[in-house]
């Protein structure tokens, strides 16, 4: 059966590694993030438990959502603020 590549089977396996290294390192970037991103949010929900301030939003000041807090204790922002954070985070930059 012939293969639709010009590649040959060493140059296409020097290709597919490359790839893989750069992909196995993207991840390893991305899931130290997530994790980083995932603890400063539980830092800062234990913080504000000291604080005496658990359970109102970091931006507004407001109550979060009771069923909020029972489905993701280590939420800081209400429904509303968070939304905002996302939208500035994602927007396009001029
Ligand atoms: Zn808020």
């Amino acid at each position: 059966m012939a293969s639709p590549s010009t590649l040959d089977v060493g140059a296409a396996r020097v290709l597919l590694l490359d790839a893989h290294d750069q992909l196995l390192a993207r991840r390893g970037r991305f899931v130290r993030a997530v994790e980083a991103e995932a603890l400063d949010r539980v830092e800062r929900a234990l913080q504000k438990l000291d604080e005496g301030t658990y359970g109102t939003c970091d931006d507004c000041g407001r109550a979060i959502a009771a069923t909020r807090i029972d489905t993701a204790p280590d939420s800081v922002l209400c429904v509303a603020c968070e939304g905002r954070a996302a939208r500035r985070l994602t927007a396009p930059r001029s």
